[in-house]
């Protein structure tokens, strides 16, 4: 029992988009890794980086596959377009599902320590289905990536999003994981926030978050923004209770407002109050505006969502069959 269990298959899932820089430096790391686990009997000999090119405009798919070429570790699979990152993660991780026992997931750049790896693997053999990678601390980022990041991580909370404070998307999930993922049907996966959803017993392992190894960030702060609205609105409504909070706030003031010129208009003094009312005008039409964005939001999600369009397309996949399971 204890040494079939020993035996389990790894992968290890790479969203790559021109990433042609880095890939051979990671490309070594991870077979580094993959051949001394193996060596040291913790995970089976079928397992395999397998990298997602996400429509990279560079050589990155020419690069994988020859890697593929060159050594039965490497696998990999091409997406008929960019579809961005998560949806590249999920590719991988649902490529992987019906191949591997378990699946880590790991950005291109080295950001992520590869030697946490060894972690992960202990606490998947202790019994978890899901361990998360946490940055222990984020010396390496410059200030303004650590303060937005941070204040992304608490924006969520608020928002009613719940995340794992300071993990990114380096986790492992167990077969079982993967597959109860795979129920989750939303076009607009937000994995961060669907993993802790999917349940099942979990771990955390902290490692150091190192600086990007070579080209450069695909995440600018306008994708930041756009990520952070992403992943609000596909997991909570809760922005929609507050719009109805402030509705009623700002009711109640209008009350007192009526009360109050009610009052005035008794005493006698009737024009004065100008300047108010232009604020409130500005100030009530700026909240109905933003109220109807944020509800707009919800709607184009339901919109998409009815649609039901396919996630991400497969173009090629490389094939090796020793690494099949079933
Ligand atoms: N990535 C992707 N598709 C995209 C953008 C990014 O697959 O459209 C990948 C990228 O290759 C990398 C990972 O997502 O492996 C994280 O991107 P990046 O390191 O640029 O983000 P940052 O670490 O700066 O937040
Ligand atoms: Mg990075």
């Amino acid at each position: 029992m204890e040494i079939q269990q020993m035996n389990d298959i790894l992968y290890i899932v790479v969203p790559c988009y021109n990433e042609q820089d880095v890939l051979p430096e990671t490309a070594r790391r991870l077979r580094r890794k993959l051949e001394e686990l193996i060596g040291a009997g913790r995970i089976s000999a079928c397992s395999r980086v397998l990298f997602v090119n996400d429509g990279s405009k560079d050589k990155t798919w020419e690069l994988i596959v020859r890697l593929h070429g060159e050594c039965p570790l490497f696998s990999g699979v091409d997406l008929s377009r960019n579809r961005g990152h998560q949806n590249a993660l999920l590719a991988g991780l649902m490529t992987a599902k019906d191949r591997c026992d378990m699946a880590v997931s790991m950005d291109a750049d080295l950001q992520d320590d590869v030697d946490t790896v060894d972690a992960m693997v202990e606490q998947y053999y202790a019994g978890c289905d899901v361990v998360y990678g946490v940055r222990s601390s984020r010396k390496k980022d410059s200030f303004f990536k650590r303060f937005t990041a941070e204040s992304f991580y608490r924006l969520m909370n608020f928002m009613g999003a719940e995340t794992v404070f300071n993990h990114a998307d380096y986790r492992l999930l167990s077969r079982r994981a993967l597959e109860g993922l795979a129920q989750f049907k939303e076009v607009n996966l937000f994995l961060r926030g669907i993993v802790p959803l999917v349940g099942y017993p979990c771990a955390v392992v902290e490692y150091e978050r190192g600086e990007r190894f070579a080209g450069e960030s695909k995440y600018p702060l306008k994708k930041m923004v756009a990520f952070a609205m992403e992943g609000i609105t596909s997991l909570s409504v809760k922005p929609i209770r507050y719009i109805t909070i402030l509705g009623f706030l700002i009711f109640l003031v209008s009350l007192l407002m009526l009360a109050y010129s009610v009052v005035r208009w008794a005493q006698g003094a009737t024009i004065i109050g100008w300047a108010s009312v232009i604020c409130s005008v500005w100030a009530i039409g700026g909240l109905m505006l933003l109220s109807l964005g944020v509800i707009g939001e919800y709607i184009g999600k339901i919109y998409l969502e009815t649609k039901g369009r396919p996630r991400f397309l497969l173009r090629e996949v490389l094939e090796d069959l020793d690494g099949k399971t079933d």
